[in-house]
């Protein structure tokens, strides 16, 4: 549906998107997700043709658009502060896109019916703005938005000025409509969960680049960047020496039974960062003069507990680690009466090869490019 090629935005000397390429399917909910100034809007208004690009093609549905003019592009688009005329009542606001259209009765009634129903606005026809709250009048721009049947709908941070409770509705209530219409949505967001609610699959963006493509689970369980494992749930990271590679699995050994490990491929011996989620890690308390089981496998490594902060359904401890390094580990809260584990306490923590995997580390990279 929307295919965009080495797609670049310079702004006087600064590139805001730098070599964007992607290919959105038809009935796609794509997001586009990264942290502010990343290229996410500038990346969205050059689909809509309110940005020109500075290089690069943009093709929608088959058509080359770079240089066609946002009216004559079949794409909408929706913004934050929603755009709703407030002297017009909720049909006349979503009637309005199909006037200019000279889309006329029946077929303009039919329509805004259709669409009102989409977002279960049933009833609200003769309202005006002021006469509803804050999702309600999202979902009016969004009726309106879908109204003339666009090829693709752009949302910019539609929900940013939603509370926090009303946000996780609509976030259901987006993805439902979506689904009904089986109209392409082009989300901006900088919010992970978000993201990770809604869509098929999300471009994670950085300094105006994509870093990775993918549906939201293999974002979560593999990401390939550093910045990508950070920005999507908490992880840790870890730069290992690898001293052995065999059997597709390279280790550091830390000497007493005690080991990190990976999965090939690691190109050369040497550093390598890899990564482990929080929730992934077991722990156990250390117990002097225990041998290590020499039949695990896996990665065991000494730390001492620093922190440990409640949270409700679960509690984090941080663990410094033989190695100097600090991770984050997640115990769930599921058993009666159980104490958490104090700071100051010898702990083992240890999880499987397969949850931890080797990211390209941009760290130092972005430390540069900033
Ligand atoms: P946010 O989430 O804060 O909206 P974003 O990821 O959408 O951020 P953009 O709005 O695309 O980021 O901006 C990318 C970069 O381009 C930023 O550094 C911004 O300052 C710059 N930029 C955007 N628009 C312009 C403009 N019209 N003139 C100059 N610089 C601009």
């Amino acid at each position: 549906m929307i295919e965009l090629h080495s797609l670049t935005k310079v702004f006087g000397n600064a590139a805001a998107v730098r070599d964007v390429n992607l290919t959105i399917q038809p009935g796609e909910f794509f997001s586009l997700l990264g942290p502010s100034g990343c290229g996410k809007t500038t990346t969205l208004r050059m689909i809509a043709g309110f940005e020109e690009p500075s290089s690069g093609k943009i093709v929608l549905a088959g058509d080359d658009v770079t240089w066609t003019s946002p009216r004559r592009r079949n794409v909408n688009m929706v913004f934050q502060n929603y755009a709703l005329f407030p002297h017009m009542s909720v049909a006349e606001n979503v009637r309005f896109g199909l006037k200019i259209k000279r889309v006329k009765d029946p077929e303009a009634g039919e329509r805004v019916a259709d669409m009102l129903a989409a977002v279960r606005l049933e009833g609200f026809e003769r309202r005006v703005p002021a006469e509803l709250s804050g999702g309600q009048q999202q979902r009016v721009a969004l009726a309106r938005a879908l109204a003339n049947r666009p090829e693709a709908l752009l949302l910019d941070e539609p929900l940013g000025a939603l509370d926090l409770k009303l946000r996780k509705e609509m976030q259901l209530e987006l993805k439902s409509i979506q689904q009904r219409t089986g109209t392409t949505f082009v989300y901006v967001t900088h919010d992970q969960e978000e993201a990770l609610t809604m869509s098929d699959r999300i471009a994670v963006m950085n300094g105006g680049r994509v870093e990775q493509v993918d549906d939201p689970r293999r974002l979560y369980e593999r990401p390939k960047t550093s910045f990508v494992a950070g920005f999507i749930g908490t992880s840790n990271l870890l730069t290992i020496p690898v001293d052995d590679r065999s059997g597709g699995v390279a280790t550091a050994d830390l000497g007493d039974g005690m080991r990190l490990t990976c999965r090939d491929p690691v190109t050369s011996n040497g550093s390598v960062t890899i990564t482990v989620r929080p929730e992934k890690i077991g722990l156990a308390p250390w117990q002097p003069g225990r041998a290590e089981p020499a039949d695990k496998t896996g990665s065991r490594v000494r730390g001492t507990v620093a922190e440990n902060v409640y949270l409700g359904s679960m509690t984090q401890l941080i663990v410094e680690i033989q190695t100097g390094e600090r991770l984050i580990v997640n115990q769930l809260n599921d058993r009666a009466g159980a104490e958490p584990i104090q700071p100051g306490s010898e702990v083992v923590l240890s999880w499987e090869t397969e949850n931890s995997f080797v990211v390209e580390d941009d760290r130092q990279e972005r430390k540069v490019g900033a």
